[in-house]
């Protein structure tokens, strides 16, 4: 029985210079993580041998006694993590997730309304050449243009002029928390569902440290893999009235057998999420973001075009507005990745420039959080990131890199773990 080494010496070298990347640079991507080594295991398991079509005592293949097992202990662990009536665990990812979401509560051509793409919402929220965008009716609500806040006062006149059947709260790039009573009273006022995506903050509400959707909504859905640090998959909350439907449009309705590996490896992320531990990585989370945008509204940035939208932050990222600066959204990446520091370019709400160039960067915290980082370092970090910034074109970058590095080498990442 072969290794992966002496199977695919090449697939190996990318496991391999992975490992080495993740390590040796500071990831600040905000919808990304790095999952504990138990996570990898469970994912890494014989469990993706199986075929488990259908639900835990109804499954439509033999031998489903010990998958039956993992599932279930995943669907107990995400209700009372959450306080929901009924968990779904078995989406592929945030997007399918989403899917039988909208398959479940509504049917085709009928009406949606979510946070425009461009403002900070996702994909699966109505954009065009989505299947959201296809198979429903779109309208959308944007961010206040002074203030860049999602205004309850436009989302109520929009859902009054539009009368959607579904609204949707929940986003991918907003730096500031929603009201959710007030989008259950819109939606209630127009006879709407509700409908919240909280795929980026679902590990702050697992910690308390922020507002929970779940006692307003009528389905959240999320991903596991972002600010709660568990397998790169979905998973469904929703009232019990809501169960049966949901259920069957996550399968038969959207998928066909479920990954039993990412489904055990969920279960050991939400008991992970249940610990102190996870509510002090939270905590620095939150930090971590709150001293980036405090340090990237200093005088001397803000001289060099350089702001910070909302101008701070009560999640995991922070959003910089670039429209003023030198640097476009790409340069300002480019040089970030240059220091050793990996954020991703993105639009900022009316946004002058093109989508594939921008005018914005987010920045997140969550995975340096689970490497360690306390305030010290995040300081640290945000220094470099607003020194490159505020030079741009002139930036030290080797003095910068070197400083990553350092960091990188203080708090070791999957210390002793090899691929293969
Ligand atoms: N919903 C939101 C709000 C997201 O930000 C994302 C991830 O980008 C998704 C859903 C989709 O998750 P996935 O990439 O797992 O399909």
């Amino acid at each position: 029985d072969q290794s992966i080494g002496e199977v695919d010496p090449e697939i190996a070298a990318v496991l391999d210079g992975e490992l080495a990347r993740q390590q040796d640079t500071l990831e600040m991507i905000a919808s990304e993580n790095f999952v504990p080594r138990a996570v990898l295991e469970a994912q890494g398991s014989v469990l993706t041998n199986k075929y488990a079509e259908g639900y835990p005592g109804r499954r439509y293949y033999g031998g489903c006694e010990q998958v039956d097992v993992a599932e279930t202990i995943a669907i107990d662990r995400a209700k009372a993590l959450f306080g929901a009536e009924h968990a779904n665990v078995q989406p592929h990812s945030g997007a399918t997730a989403n899917a039988a979401v909208l398959h479940a509560l509504i049917r085709a051509g009928d009406k949606i309304l979510g946070l425009e793409l461009a403002h900070g919402g996702h994909l699966t929220h109505g954009m065009k050449i989505n299947f959201s965008g296809r198979l429903y009716d779109v309208a959308s609500y944007g961010v206040d243009p002074d203030t860049f806040l999602v205004d309850m006062d436009k989302v109520r006149e929009a859902a009054l002029e539009h009368r959607p059947d579904v609204i949707i709260g929940g986003w991918s790039a907003y730096p500031r928390q929603l009201d959710f009573a007030a989008f259950r009273s819109i939606a209630d006022e127009v006879g709407a569902k509700l409908w919240v995506d909280m795929a980026h903050f679902a590990g702050l509400v697992a910690a308390g440290l922020h507002p929970s959707p779940v006692p307003h909504a009528d389905v959240v859905s999320s991903t596991v893999h972002k600010t709660i640090g568990g397998p790169r998959s979905g998973f469904i909350l929703s009232r019990e009235e809501h169960a049966k439907k949901l259920d069957s449009a996550v399968f038969p309705g959207q998928q066909g057998g479920p990954l039993m590996h990412v489904i055990a490896a969920k279960a050991v992320a939400f008991k992970i999420a249940g610990s102190e531990a996870f509510r002090d990585r939270q905590e620095r989370t939150l930090e971590g973001a709150r001293i980036i945008a405090e340090r990237l509204t200093a005088p001397e940035v803000a001289q060099a075009g350089v702001s910070v939208l909302t101008g701070g932050t009560d999640v995991h990222l922070v959003l910089v507005d670039l429209r003023h600066s030198e640097l476009d959204g790409q340069q300002a990446e480019d040089l970030l990745h240059a220091v050793g520091i990996t954020v991703n370019r993105n639009a900022v709400p009316f946004d002058p420039r093109p989508p594939r160039v921008t005018s914005g960067l987010r920045i997140g915290t969550p995975a340096l959080a689970t490497r360690g980082f306390d305030a010290t370092a995040f300081a640290d970090v945000a220094d470099v990131i607003a020194t490159a910034l505020t030079q741009g074109a002139g930036a030290d970058v080797d003095a910068l890199k070197a400083r990553t590095a350092r960091l990188a080498e203080q708090y070791p990442l999957y210390a002793g773990l090899r691929q293969y």
